[in-house]
């Protein structure tokens, strides 16, 4: 009883499952967190470093997610221990195994992470008949090429304006990570009327206080130029992104960029977290002590796992833009309110929000305790 269950708490995880075909040098972890709201659907990850404590963790912030945004699914998460820039047959060959490998598990719907795409799931589609993040040609609602998760982001803001002294038109933003989220949040941002004032990479950051033209850095960034090469504003070193004044500051990159020795240095009135735990606890409650409204990983970057699941229920592009938009709107506003009035942090207010969903999803089911498959 000792190691195996050293993660296990009062929600799960309710399988965690090696899956290890030596022929083939597949090695892979999956995690089933919690399936209280329905069958999970998490992304799998593939790289060389991946740990089952880190399938772990996505796993859990799967199960908030889901629930927070009151999907019909739990939370789970699979890390593929292996490089992704392998040659394509190598890659095929080493998906199509983990997709059998996990056919059976009909509680998790795979979908796509780092290191795996739309082109991962359709292989996996093929074998088991089952996964999202498809592409469009087998149904697929292409979450990253609308910008699902940077629409998202733009409604949580503009729900934020109630709570802060914030006007998105004429806002000044800055975007940690010009990536798939980051873009598509400084291009929907821009549309209502906010500047860009500053965009990093991980090899620079580009900075005009008097606004960046958001299609022309979008373009130059599609064409494999670095931000801080864009020809037009000030180039600056990658860090340089946490010392702009702006009012909108958007994490979407990497885990924990804001830390303790760091969080002091932001000058914005809004941090909306577009990358999934960019900043440490201690750094959101300083956040909060400095009133700096955050608004928590799980309920601002929901827009793509809504838009995964309308795709898994069969639906289209409008109606996944419309979830979106109704969910992270209704839940970011909940959120805040909830954060006001109880006098917590906005996070605080997040986990509290989704652990309710999530023990009341329990409490319909027969077993008490995770760990048996929904319905059995
Ligand atoms: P992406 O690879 O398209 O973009 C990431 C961007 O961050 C790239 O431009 C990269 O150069 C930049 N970057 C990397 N390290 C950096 C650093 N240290 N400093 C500044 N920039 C850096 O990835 P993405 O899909 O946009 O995802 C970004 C984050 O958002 C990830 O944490 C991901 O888990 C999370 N997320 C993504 C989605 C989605 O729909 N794609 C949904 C929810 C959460």
């Amino acid at each position: 009883m000792e190691d195996v269950f050293r993660l296990t708490d009062d929600l799960g995880p309710a399988k965690v499952i090696h899956i290890y075909e030596p022929k083939l040098k597949l090695r892979a972890i999956l995690v089933v967190d919690n399936v209280a709201c329905g069958p999970s659907i998490g992304g799998s990850r593939m790289a060389p470093d991946v740990s089952l404590d880190e399938c772990f963790r996505l796993a859990r912030a799967m199960t908030r997610k889901n629930a927070a945004a009151g999907l019909p699914h739990g939370g789970g998460k699979s890390v593929i221990f292996a490089d992704p820039k392998m040659p394509d047959a190598q890659k095929e060959t080493l998906i199509r195994a983990f997709g059998r490998a996990i056919g059976d598990i009909k509680d998790y719907i795979v979908g796509p992470d780092m290191g795996t795409n739309e082109t991962c799931m359709a292989w996996i589609k093929d074998e088991i008949g089952r996964s999202v993040g498809l592409p469009r040609e087998m149904g697929g609602i292409p979450l990253d090429e609308i910008g699902a998760t940077g629409f998202g982001l733009a409604a949580s803001i503009d729900v934020a304006q109630e709570f802060c002294d914030l006007k998105i038109r004429g806002a000044r933003v800055a975007v940690q990570g010009f990536g798939a989220v980051g873009m598509h949040a400084a291009r929907f941002l821009a549309a209502k009327g906010a500047v860009l004032v500053a965009a990093s990479d991980s090899k620079g950051t580009v900075a005009d206080p008097n606004g960046l033209d958001v299609a022309a850095l979008i373009a130059a960034k599609k064409d494999e130029r670095g931000v801080a090469d864009f020809g037009k504003g000030k180039a600056l070193d990658r860090d340089a992104i946490v010392d702009i004044e702006c009012d909108i500051w958007i994490p979407a990159a990497r885990p924990d960029v804001l830390r303790a020795d760091n969080v002091g240095r932001l000058r914005t009135k809004l941090v909306a977290q577009g990358a999934n735990i960019p900043a440490s606890a201690e750094a959101e409650r300083a956040l909060y002590e400095r009133g700096i409204v955050n608004i928590p990983d799980f309920i601002a970057n929901a827009g793509g796992v809504i838009c995964a699941a309308v795709e898994y229920r069969g639906g289209t592009e409008t109606g996944a833009l419309q979830e979106i938009d109704e969910r992270i709107r209704r839940n970011t506003r909940e959120v805040l309110r909830l954060s006001a009035e109880r006098k917590i942090t906005p996070r605080a207010a997040a986990d509290s929000l989704a652990g309710e969903r999530i023990r009341r999803a329990m409490s319909f089911r027969r077993w008490t305790s995770p760990g048996l498959p929904v319905g059995a």
